[in-house]
């Protein structure tokens, strides 16, 4: 309990958890009273609080506005039938966002003190997290420069917040992708690796080009070639070929995944081989025509597992699986440990107390 002596706690007298109807939560509306938050400058990280949540004045010159320094991560707290609440692999998080600050010239955030802020605000507000299997309070940690300024440097002045949002079971329908050609998510040298805002800013627009055409998410193919796959939407992915699992290898333009490196260890620890390398879309076709093409899924914090139907490419479509039994069980276990319903014997989870 490091810093639970400095992360000073102010509670507010009118909570909003009453107003939640926790068997119809809106995805992404709904925050809970408090959040964390806490200031840099003169090179040094202070005054970290859990407050009321409250909206925060910007100076119109905020350097995140313009330049873009803004980062963020995405976590959940899930609760066990003895109600007490867990964290999925917080430190992985903690190290994630400070790699994404490096890309992005901000500064370290201590990650002992993210844990431990993730702990204080997930232990105020235990009570909003939902019961039911599948559910989860969304956890956003978020770092961005709020000096004004204007000119092109990093800043000397950032924010790094908490704020939280309960989220309903999420029921998996089986997701079609387009293979997108014209547009792209990351270069190597790029910014792929960070979970940069301006990442997400660009994806907007295929996204919703991909959506008219009736696909669900982008598949997201290399900068240069368009040849090689590299993620889908905001998740990793995964295909199951001839009884091997094969993930496209971390080359600098694909996130690093928490669930991703979790969903390896699990495949792995079942008895499966899986082969981190680069993948060829042509390659998936072969496999769908030839019938070795036995499973595929999406793999992030928010949805767990996506399973995969079929692929929209300019050559056709790529027609995947109707089921995915590997998926499925492996959605299971994780959901399962995350509950404390199966035991956790990689120590993935932590406990809030
Ligand atoms: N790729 C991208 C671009 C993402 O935004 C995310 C979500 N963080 C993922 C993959 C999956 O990462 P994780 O398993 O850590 O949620």
């Amino acid at each position: 309990m490091l810093y639970s002596e400095t992360i000073k706690v102010t509670k507010t007298g009118t909570s909003k958890l009453k107003k939640l109807d926790f068997e119809n939560i809106p995805l992404g509306r709904t925050f809970t009273d408090h959040m964390f938050i806490c200031d840099y400058h003169d090179g040094t990280w202070n005054n970290p609080r859990v407050q009321p949540l409250e909206a925060i004045p910007t100076h119109p010159a905020a350097m995140a506005l313009h330049y873009g320094q803004a980062i963020f991560e995405g976590m959940k707290a899930t609760i066990t039938d003895q109600n007490i609440p867990m964290l999925f692999r917080p430190d992985k998080n903690a190290a994630r966002l400070n790699e994404s600050a490096r890309r992005m010239g901000m500064p370290d955030f201590p990650e002992d003190l993210f844990v431990e802020a993730l702990k204080t605000l997930v232990e105020v507000e235990h009570k909003w997290i939902p019961p039911q299997e599948g559910s989860a309070l969304y956890l956003r940690p978020f770092m961005y420069a709020d000096e004004p300024f204007i000119g092109m440097r990093a800043a000397t002045s950032f924010k790094f917040i908490v704020i939280a949002s309960p989220a309903g079971p999420f029921f998996s329908k089986r997701i079609k992708l387009f293979a997108e050609k014209q547009y792209i998510r990351a270069a190597t040298g790029g910014t792929g690796e960070a979970k940069a805002a301006g990442n997400y800013a660009a994806a907007i627009r295929p996204t919703e080009i991909a959506k008219g055409k009736g696909y669900d998410q982008v598949l997201w193919l290399d900068a240069v070639e368009h040849k090689y796959i590299q993620e889908v939407g905001t998740m990793n992915i995964f295909f199951k070929i001839d009884g091997k699992f094969i993930t496209p290898k971390l080359d600098g333009s694909v996130l690093h995944g928490i669930t991703r490196m979790s969903v390896i260890e699990l495949l792995k620890h079942k008895g499966y081989e899986v082969t981190e390398r680069l993948i060829a879309l042509d390659e998936i076709a072969e496999a769908s025509e030839n019938g070795t093409l036995e499973e595929a899924f999406g793999t992030g914090t928010a949805v767990g597992i996506a399973y995969i139907q079929e692929i929209g490419t300019e050559k056709g479509t790529i027609y995947v699986s109707d089921e995915s039994p590997v998926g499925l069980e492996i959605n299971n276990t994780l959901s399962a440990i995350k509950t404390g319903k199966q035991k956790d014997i990689f120590n993935w989870m932590v406990k809030v107390e």
